[in-house]
């Protein structure tokens, strides 16, 4: 396929501000593979396999896992057929190293990051949305208590599973990861802004209105 019709996204903003319900929107529209570290590293503490074994520890205090961790683990899934035409990145570059490492991996490719989304939000407005995530630990469907309710309290719509608070969605974890995200993952917009693929949106928009912001960059 020809690289200019390749989409080859990355959705970034800070904890909560609404990348997963945006990537389910952006796959049902684009037909994209979502590829969330975050989920990947959830299966695998579920799974137990050594790889989750050793994400749990950083992921649980909030913490980043290493990026050599990270860096492999995107690799091995980008390589993959699916993503030939296009992917969607959520969760990841989240460092600049981690950046780096994902162009270098492109380029050797003959690929290009198309397009960066960032949604931006209050961190104040952040907090008060976290406290009000439930996720599903089975599919990995995402709810909140005040604006997008499960249709039975604590069951997921999509496979009955009990729902769960996340343990990095406590006030202190949620802290270290804001910091963290204002530290190390915004600097990635710089990056990529110079690069001319950056898309600023306002994510505190209903969600309908956030996405149609994305539509409009993705399609500009
Ligand atoms: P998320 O679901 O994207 O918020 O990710 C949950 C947790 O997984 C994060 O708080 C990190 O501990 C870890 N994680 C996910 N993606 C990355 C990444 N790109 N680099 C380092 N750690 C990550």
């Amino acid at each position: 396929m020809n690289e200019k019709k390749e989409l080859n996204i990355i959705l970034m903003g800070p904890p909560a501000a609404g990348k997963g319900t945006q990537s389910e929107r952006i796959v049902g529209k684009y037909h994209v593979p979502h590829i969330s570290t975050g989920d990947m590293f959830r299966a695998a503490i579920a799974a137990k396999t050594p790889l989750g074994v050793k994400a749990s520890e950083y992921i649980n205090a909030g913490k980043l896992v290493p990026d050599e961790v990270t860096i492999g683990l995107v690799e091995e899934r980008l390589s993959q057929d699916d993503c030939k035409k296009g992917f969607l990145l959520d969760g990841f570059p989240r460092t600049i190293p981690q950046a780096e490492a994902l162009d270098a991996l492109l380029a050797k490719m003959g690929r290009r990051i198309t397009h960066v989304i960032l949604l931006e939000a209050d961190d104040k407005v952040l907090t008060s949305r976290i406290v009000a995530r439930r996720v599903c630990p089975k599919c990995g469907a995402s709810y909140n208590l005040e604006t997008k309710k499960p249709k039975v309290e604590g069951v997921c719509d999509n496979c009955g599973s009990t729902l769960i608070q996340r343990k990095d969605d406590t006030a202190e974890a949620f802290k270290v990861r804001l910091d963290s995200y204002a530290k190390q993952t915004y600097p990635i917009a710089e990056h990529y802004r110079k690069q001319g693929v950056l898309s600023r949106i306002d994510a505190l928009q209903d969600i309908g209105s956030v996405f149609s912001d994305i539509e409009k960059a993705l399609e500009a």
